[in-house]
């Protein structure tokens, strides 16, 4: 297994030009399947003995890949969709040849100072210090549950009492992943903040809210989430306001951007995110709207001495690793072994440079403000709130949930899109989420014709 015989080598050879063809063609929608489906065409594939390199491949490309939806598809527009750079995607193959350990300076100096190159172009965007820092993680998941820990520990820290309770301010728009990390994970509580009629956080909001609270509750607060570019909705929160009510009461201010932060690179909208150079920490993932592969969230720090006081793992064997001075990714996040995920990222932003993903990323918002003008102006179809960025959340005037499912399963089925429903304030409806800079304006009016 680890010798390069002939028929390895054949092998790497094919997993080689499969990539290329992934990357040279433009794949099909394809679908999903259930797990009996998935079962009777496979048969079984793990074995004593192997089912040998052609079968293993075959397995793949003809019943395992088409039973996985492309994200990349320019009609791909559910959830937050991805739309990796052709360089991007080829680059993470030879990082995952290469194995680099980046969790530590010591082992992976090289891919931990290009990844910071990359950090540092996010930050300077963001308008954070010089001075700060942090890693990429897996997802925005990790990126928000690090810094909120990060935050408690500074709290901790700062503090001479220990409150009962500890909480954070959130709205009902912030993202699963902050509430799961807080509930969840960390056991802290929440402090909801009525948003705005389209769900934004607005610093008075926030500021009526925690005046209305016990002081006992009020105690325990420690940080704020504002939300750059809300999932369902992509609404960015008035991060500057919000950052003021912090600033007043010694919070920790954390922006998850995990989907609009890329916004930052965008001057058509670049003020929404007026701000954000207070955070204490901000993620975005370079996944979803810049444009690089699964999977990589870029968490970044205000001071990042912080979030290593939380973070740094101990333990003899470590002890070479931690005697360096050096930046240790491992130590902004609750990982620690770590793959280089952000050097396809980076790669790619090292040969088309910066300007190149300011243009991609106007252009998705260039295409998702042509595509909210089509339904202000159809009469089958309407907004429910007016975007911020690439979220286009609106309705087909009529239609009932079932309504919804049965045009999303068909237009899946036939290979146009996949769109699915959503609901926003009980309402069920459907949105575009558009990330992907091949998404052109008539992909959009195709899917919503299909809704007449
Ligand atoms: C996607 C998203 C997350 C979660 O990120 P993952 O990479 O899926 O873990 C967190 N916050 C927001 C606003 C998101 O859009």
């Amino acid at each position: 297994m680890h010798d390069n015989t002939p028929e390895i080598e054949a092998t790497i050879r094919e997993l080689a030009r499969l990539s290329m063809d992934r990357l040279a063609s433009h794949p099909s929608l394809d679908g999903t399947a259930t797990p009996m489906q998935l079962e009777s065409a496979a048969g079984k594939t793990i074995t004593p003995s192997g089912v040998g390199a052609p079968e293993a491949v075959r397995l793949w490309t003809d019943v395992l890949a088409p039973a996985c939806i492309t994200v990349d598809h320019p009609r791909y527009l559910s959830f937050i969709p991805a739309a990796p750079t052709k360089l991007a995607a080829a680059f993470d193959m030879l990082v995952g040849t290469s194995n680099v350990y980046a969790g530590s300076w010591l082992e992976g100096s090289g891919a931990a100072f290009a990844e910071n190159e990359a950090l540092r172009w996010i930050a300077d965007l963001a308008g954070l210090p010089v001075t700060s820092g942090g890693a990429f993680v897996q997802g925005g998941t990790i990126g928000n549950l690090s810094a909120l820990v990060a935050a408690r520990e500074a709290a901790k820290r700062k503090r001479s009492t220990v409150p009962r309770r500890w909480a954070v301010c959130v709205t009902d728009e912030t993202h699963s992943s902050v509430m799961h990390a807080l509930r969840v994970v960390m056991d802290v509580d929440v402090v909801n903040v009525e948003g705005d009629a389209r769900g934004r956080m607005t610093g008075a909001a926030l500021r009526d809210t925690v005046n209305g609270l016990p002081a006992s509750r009020r105690e325990g607060i420690f940080a704020v989430v504002a939300t750059a570019g809300t999932t369902n909705l992509g609404i960015v929160d008035d991060i500057a306001g919000i950052g003021e009510v912090a600033r007043e009461n010694g919070w920790w201010l954390h922006v998850d951007g995990a989907y609009g932060g890329a916004g930052l690179a965008a001057p058509s909208v670049r003020p929404l995110y007026d701000g954000i150079e207070a955070a204490d920490s901000f993620i975005v993932d370079p996944h979803k709207w810049l444009f690089a592969p699964f999977d990589c969230c870029a968490l970044l720090y205000r001071d990042p001495a912080l979030a290593k006081a939380a973070h740094t793992q101990h333990a003899g064997y470590l002890e070479p690793v931690l005697a360096e001075s050096a930046w240790n990714p491992s130590d902004y996040a609750i990982q620690l072994t770590r793959r280089a995920r952000g050097l396809p990222f980076w790669f790619s932003l090292a040969v088309h440079g910066t300007d190149a993903y300011r243009d991609a990323i106007e252009k998705t918002l260039s295409t998702a403000r042509a595509a909210a003008e089509m339904i202000r102006r159809a009469d089958h179809v309407a907004l429910l709130v007016e975007p911020d960025l690439t979220v286009l959340t609106f309705e087909r005037i009529g239609w009932r949930a079932g309504d919804y499912e049965q045009w999303s399963d068909e237009l899946l089925k036939s290979q146009l899109a996949f769109v699915t429903p959503t609901s926003h304030r009980g309402r069920i409806c459907t949105r575009f989420a558009i990330v992907n800079p091949t998404t052109s304006e008539n992909d959009l009016r195709l899917i919503l014709d299909s809704m007449r």
